[in-house]
Parts: C-alpha cells; structure tokens; sequence
C-alpha cells in the first residue's frame, strides 16, 4: 500500500512512513493511492467480534510490511487494555431510532484516545527497531493535546512538545497536559488562538531544514494513521445495529473533519452508510462551505464546545482531493488561495461531490445548552456539548435509518458547561479523582515561530 499527497508534490511513502512524517513534503496530506474495500461477509463477520478484532480486519490492508500480523493484533490489544469499558465504543440508545456512540472510555476521556493510544504503540514499535529518535509537535484545542502527552509519555526515543492556546482550554484538559511528571513531556501555552497554534505547527514542517534537524513527527489528525484507527468504531457500531443487510447514518460533532472524514473511508471501504452529517458549533466554516459552495474564513469565536472552535479546518483538504478526482495540483491552488485571501470557491463538480457525501448542520450555543438538558431530563445520557452540539444538529434528520450520534467526550471534560445547563456538575471517573490536587508543568510562549524553534532545539532530551 502506498500513500500519497494531496498536493501531488510529495514523495510516495509506506504506511510506517507516512505515520511517522505526518504531514507531506509539499505541504499536503497523505491518503492511500486507493482505499481497500471489504466484502459484505467480511463485514457479516464482525458480528459478535470483539473490538480488537474488528479494528485488526478493518486495518490490516492499509499497513503493508510495517508488522506483521502477531505484532500488529498485540499493539492493538495494548493500545485499548487502558481504556474503562470493555466494549471499549458502547452504543447506547437514546431515542427509538437515534443512538449514540460513547468514545469516551480512553484515558483522557476523549475519542482521541482511540487513534492516539494506537499511534503511541505503533511509534514505539517502529522507533525500537530503526532505533532512531524523533520530536512530536502538536497543536491542540485541548483533546488532541492530552491524548498525545498520554499516549507518549515516558516512551524512550520521543519528546513531545504540544501547544495549547493559553486561557482557552478547559481546566480538565489543561491539568491532563501540564500534569505528566515525565521529562520527555513538554506542554506551551502560546499568546493566540488554536489557529495561531496549528499554524505554528505547520510551518515548522514547512521549514524543511529545522524538520530534519529535530526530526520533527506529527500526530494532529492530519496523522493518517489516526484518520485510520478512527474509521474502525463506524464499523463496529454500525454492525451492531445490523450492517452490512441494514444501512445506518452518522453525525459527528466536527472541528478538524478527522473523525467525520473517517467515517466517509468506512463507507468508500464497503460499510453501508446512507448520510453523513457533519455537525457544527457556531464556528460553521464547514457548515456554511457545504451550503454555500464557498469556504470563507470568518476568525474564531470561542464556545462551549472548545474542541470544535476552529475557522481551517486540516483535514478537509483529503475529501476535497476525491472532490477534484484526485487533482492535486487544484487542491495546491485552493489551499494557496484560503491561505492568501482567506477563502475560495468550491468548483462545481466538487460542490456537487461534496453535497453527495454530506449533510450539515450547527447548533448555537443556546441550542447547545437546551440540548444538553433536554437529554438529561429525556434518557438521563448526561452529554459533552461537543456531542450536544451533534445530538441537535441530528433531529431534522431522524427517520426510518437508524441514526449513529457520535459522543466525543466525557460530560467530566467539560463540567462547567455541562452544570450550567442542567445544575448538575459531572464527576471525574474515580482512576482520575486526582487531577486537581497534581502540580502543573507549563512554559507560556509568545506566538512566534523562531522563539518556538529555539525552545525546541533547547529542550530535546538528546
Ligand atoms: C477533536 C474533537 C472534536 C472534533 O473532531 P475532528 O476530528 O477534529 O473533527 C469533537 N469533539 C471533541 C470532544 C474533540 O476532542
């Protein structure tokens, strides 16, 4: 299996390699050259397997000579042992059509976890064979942040440096992050917003020389890998409810359009998926290019649903990819343009494919809040308001097809918001009762890429 750029300037990579450089040379994203298919029996068997099976089926094909299989089935046990459920994504039901999916039994309560506790096992599989040392660095809008320090803490070979916008994630997230004694941890809170963040991010991998000189590894969700382990959840859930001979539709609480995008893999590799929908706090970028046919930046006006506070969105570039028939010189073009003039127009054949492929919505903070309360008094599922955001956005849509609503994160992530709406203050599950009597390890950073390299290149545990 071979990966190749969104932008079709990069080098073809293996599995591994792709894992480990993030994102491409040219400043794309990696997809494979093509996306393996599963037959229906494949996907009838799944019934009744459990989650480490399904995730090793639905995998395998993508990894080529990376592991072999006994290597591969152990990373996967390791990766989800930590996790506090034993189904690891449960289903429950919260309407007579309408279920929601619980991704939040991982570590950092978060469906991060799912991707990042994998990623970590497959870093350090490949690292202790090669025996080289790499740098993590990541942006974060809090999830993504804690999931990595978790997944990588105390692994020999690695430094992870994740930069988190300062003041605007939650208490839970921000003590998940500056917690970790380990001295390969390292979490930044920089003077901007999580775009200032995620820029900073890309153009250290765009400064090609300092990206070799630290041997700089991503693990945000444009990491494929990460899109990979997600896609595996819409299996499970959506067999359990009786694909491949019945079809299911999703909604997915979307910041990134990582886990969304995982979710339109699912279906091209044969799950039967009849919608899509993307859900959208008030920061609607995507809402409004699937309306629109246009993607305009608007700035970033911080929410409830912090997670979802985003205005470039990373992982859109890879459907608009498909959207383009897999023109990567176009998508060059438009990523130039968003960058340069903050926006541009969606060709009409892409809008067309895109309008195919999803459905939208946004939730308000009023209706996110009216959400999390409804819920409360209706099925008593105390929701995150990333996965109120989704349960809202899902109404108009709940018909005859049963609906999958993914719940991305633990009500305890997100307390404040979550006792303003309904009175009632979520407590942390009791292996992290903890959290708020640990000490906290931070370095402020202004926003500024030279003073960040510099910190870099100082801090690496050599
Ligand atoms: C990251 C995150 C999202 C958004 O997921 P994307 O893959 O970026 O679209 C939604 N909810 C929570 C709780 C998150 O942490």
């Amino acid at each position: 299996m071979r990966y190749i750029s969104t932008r079709g300037q990069a080098p073809e990579l293996t599995f591994e390699e792709a894992m480990l450089t993030g994102l491409a040379r040219d400043g794309g994203l990696y997809v494979p050259a093509e996306v393996p298919t599963l037959t229906a029996a494949q996907i009838a068997a799944m019934a009744g397997a459990s989650y480490e099976e399904v995730a090793f089926t639905v995998m395998r094909p993508y990894l080529g000579e990376t592991f072999d299989d006994a290597t591969f089935r152990s990373l996967i046990r390791e990766a989800y042992a930590g996790f506090g459920h034993v189904a690891r994504a449960p289903l429950v039901q919260l309407a007579p059509n309408h279920f929601l999916l619980e991704l939040f039994h991982g570590p950092t309560l978060a469906f991060k976890d799912f991707a990042m506790q994998l990623i970590g096992q497959m870093f350090q599989a490949s690292l202790a064979r090669s025996g080289k040392r790499i740098t993590i660095v990541g942006a974060t809008s809090g999830d993504t942040g804690s999931a990595a320090i978790e997944a990588f803490r105390g692994l020999g070979n690695v430094d992870v440096f994740i930069l988190y916008p300062h003041g605007r994630v939650s208490e839970v997230q921000r003590r998940q992050m500056t917690t970790p004694v380990e001295d390969n941890v390292h979490a930044l809170a920089l003077d901007g917003d999580f775009d200032d963040c995620q820029a900073a991010v890309k153009d250290m991998f765009n400064d090609l020389t300092f990206r070799d000189e630290v041997r700089l590894a991503g693990v945000n969700s444009i990491n494929w890998a990460r899109v990979l382990a997600q896609v595996v959840y819409y299996f499970t859930s959506a067999v359990s409810l009786g694909a491949p001979h019945r079809k299911v539709s999703f909604t997915v609480p979307t910041g990134n359009f990582g886990d969304i995008f995982a979710g339109y893999i699912a279906k091209q590799m044969g799950l039967p998926i009849e919608q899509l929908i993307v859900a959208t706090n008030q920061n609607d970028i995507l809402h409004r290019t699937l309306e629109t046919g246009e993607q305009r930046k608007e700035g970033v006006t911080p929410s409830i649903s912090p997670s979802m506070d985003i205005q470039v969105s990373s992982n859109f570039e890879r459907v608009l990819f498909d959207a383009y028939g897999r023109d990567g010189a176009v998508v060059a073009a438009q990523m130039a343009e968003l960058k340069d003039n903050g926006g541009f127009a969606v060709g009409q054949g892409a809008w067309e494919f895109l309008k195919d492929h999803f459905a939208s919505g946004r939730a308000s903070e009023e209706q996110t809040s009216q959400t999390i309360r409804a819920e409360r008094n209706a099925s008593t599922e105390l929701l995150c308001p990333h996965s109120a955001v989704a349960v809202h956005v899902a109404q108009p849509f709940l018909g005859e097809v049963p609906m999958i609503t993914l719940a991305t994160a633990h009500p305890a992530k997100f307390p404040d918001a979550v006792e303003a709406a309904t009175g009632e203050r979520p407590p942390l599950p009791s292996r992290m009762a903890d959290l708020y009597d640990r000490s906290e390890r931070v370095t402020r950073v202004p926003n500024d890429l030279s003073a960040l390299q510099a910190l870099i290149r100082e801090r690496i545990t050599h």
